[in-house]
């Protein structure tokens, strides 16, 4: 009976873990698709979503060319 009752503790625990680690993971993944959301903006000319990083900064806004920024 000891036997059984162990090793139904076992499973619960190794479940447990594997659940932790998924939520974790998940966490994670979320955390990153945030950051990449923070890090765009849209083209005030086009409405193009552009990365920030390569975006050519004007007048506090992000164009995504500089085709766009003369217009
Ligand atoms: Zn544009």
């Amino acid at each position: 009976m000891i036997f059984k009752l162990m090793a139904l503790l076992a499973i619960i625990f190794l479940v447990y873990l594997v659940f932790f680690k998924r939520n974790r993971e998940r966490d994670i993944k979320k955390k990153k698709d945030h950051d990449v959301i923070d890090n765009m903006d849209a083209c005030p000319t086009c409405k193009t979503f552009i990365a920030k990083d390569d975006a050519i900064l004007s007048n506090g806004k992000y164009y995504c060319s500089t085709e766009c920024l003369g217009k």
